[in-house]
C-alpha cells in the first residue's frame, strides 16, 4: 500500500515535469525584468514567466503567462517572441500571428540592447536552427523557413546568416547560400 503512494506520488512529480520546472529563482527573475521591461515599454499589462522543461515555449493568452523553455536554448529569442504573442494580444496560433510576434520579437531584442542587424540577425538564425532540428515537424502555425525569408525581405539590409553551400529553407531563400 505505501509503495502504491510513492508510486502514484512520482508518477504526479513526474507528470507535473512536464509543463513546469524547479528553476533557480535568480534565473527566473532575470527573464522576469526583461519581460517587465518589455510590457512597461509597449504599454501592455504585466506577464508572469514561468520556467518550463523542453523545447517549447508558450504564451497562455488566458492566463497572461508565457511558459519559457530555459533549457533549449536561444532563451532571449524565445521570450521576445512569446512577449510578441502578448503584446499584440494574440489567442490561438496561425502564421501571420507568427510572423507578427517575430517583428515585435526584434523590437525587444533592440530593447534589450540589440542593434536592429544583430536583432533580425537572431531570430533568423534561430528559425533556420529550428528548421535543421525539427525538419516539416512544426507546429500548428509555423512555417520557420517562410518565417525566416520574410523577415529578410524586410530587412533588406541583413544578409542571409547561412554558411556557404547550406541548403536549409532553400526553397523559400531562392536556393543555397553561395
Ligand atoms: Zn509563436
Amino acid at each position: 500500500m505505501a509503495l502504491r503512494t510513492i508510486r502514484a506520488l512520482l508518477t504526479m512529480l513526474l507528470l507535473a515535469g512536464c509543463t513546469t520546472m524547479v528553476a533557480d529563482p535568480a534565473e527566473t527573475a532575470k527573464w522576469q525584468i526583461l519581460a517587465n521591461q518589455a510590457t512597461a515599454h509597449f504599454r501592455v499589462a504585466p506577464v508572469s514567466v514561468q520556467p518550463v522543461a523542453g523545447h517549447n515555449s508558450a504564451y497562455l493568452c488566458r492566463e497572461g503567462q508565457i511558459r519559457l523553455a530555459i533549457r533549449a536554448g536561444y532563451v532571449r529569442f524565445r521570450l521576445a517572441h512569446e512577449l510578441g504573442h502578448h503584446v499584440l494580444h494574440h489567442c490561438g496560433t496561425s502564421y501571420a500571428q507568427e510572423l507578427d510576434a517575430n517583428v515585435v520579437a526584434i523590437q525587444a531584442l533592440q530593447l534589450w540592447g540589440l542593434s536592429e542587424t544583430d536583432a533580425v540577425r537572431e531570430t533568423v538564425v534561430f528559425l533556420l536552427e529550428v528548421k535543421k532540428f525539427q525538419g516539416n515537424a512544426q507546429r500548428p502555425g509555423h512555417n520557420v523557413c517562410g518565417e525566416a525569408a520574410a523577415l529578410l525581405r524586410r530587412y533588406p539590409s541583413v544578409p542571409d546568416p547561412r554558411l556557404r553551400g547550406d541548403r536549409t529553407c532553400a526553397e523559400e531563400f531562392g536556393g543555397a547560400k553561395s
